[in-house]
């Protein structure tokens, strides 16, 4: 079986957050939630200055202390590796946003599927997206498994103008993901966590 990941090279990030956007449409993600952020920084001291981009989404993590913590079993790790979450079974305890130490769970609101993005009403649009998220409960990344299970890639990484975004099995020794991070130091977000995430990082 998979292990699925995903590698994002940095040095092809522009941060026009078209993937936080794709994720949006895709997911219908309610008012306040992006599954796919970019976090910019501006670097150096003017006018030696520059911005940098670093996108962030759930990592999948193969010891994912959300799915240890939760006491219902909603969260839970499929077999090629992607980290989902049961909201009929999820009982809104959000003891998996304490223990994501990259804060990649997202707590719905009671009341916040009663409004859409525009914060008027819902669009016909959100308003089948939404069936898919329950008030009172947990929500995140899915690495878009619903396309992944029709033979497709994230809506992130199919948006991506510069092809920033690696989509691919881990678990491939000579694939493309192990050929990348293994030739150019590929890293992951907090290592200290021991979470051993799925998302590297390229920036060589
Ligand atoms: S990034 Fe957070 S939400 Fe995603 S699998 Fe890891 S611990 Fe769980
Ligand atoms: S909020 Fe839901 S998914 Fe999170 S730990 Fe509690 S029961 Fe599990």
């Amino acid at each position: 079986m998979a292990r699925l990941g995903m590698v994002i090279d940095l040095k092809r990030c522009i941060g026009c957050n078209a993937c936080t956007v794709a994720c949006k449409q895709e997911n219908g993600t309610p008012a306040g939630v992006h599954f796919a952020r970019v976090i910019t920084r501006e670097v150096g001291t003017y006018p030696q200055t520059r911005r940098t981009f670093l996108p962030v989404l759930c990592n999948h993590c193969d010891d994912a202390p959300c799915a240890q913590v939760c006491p219902s079993g909603a969260t839970h790790i499929r077999a090629d590796g992607i980290v989902m979450v049961d909201k009929d079974v999820c009982i809104g305890c959000r003891a998996c946003a304490v223990a994501c130490p990259y804060m990649n769970r997202h707590y719905i609101e009671r009341g916040l599927l009663a409004h859409g993005y525009s914060g008027d009403g819902v669009s016909p649009l959100e308003a089948v997206k939404f069936t898919q998220f329950e008030e009172g409960t947990m929500t995140k990344c899915t690495f878009c498994a619903h396309r992944v299970d029709q033979g497709l890639e994230p809506a992130c990484v199919v948006t991506c103008p510069t092809e920033a975004r690696i989509f691919g099995d881990l678990d491939q020794k000579d694939g493309r993901l192990r050929r990348l991070i293994r030739e150019r130091n590929g890293w992951t977000l907090l290592p200290e966590a021991e979470t051993k995430p799925s998302v590297y990082y390229l920036d060589e």
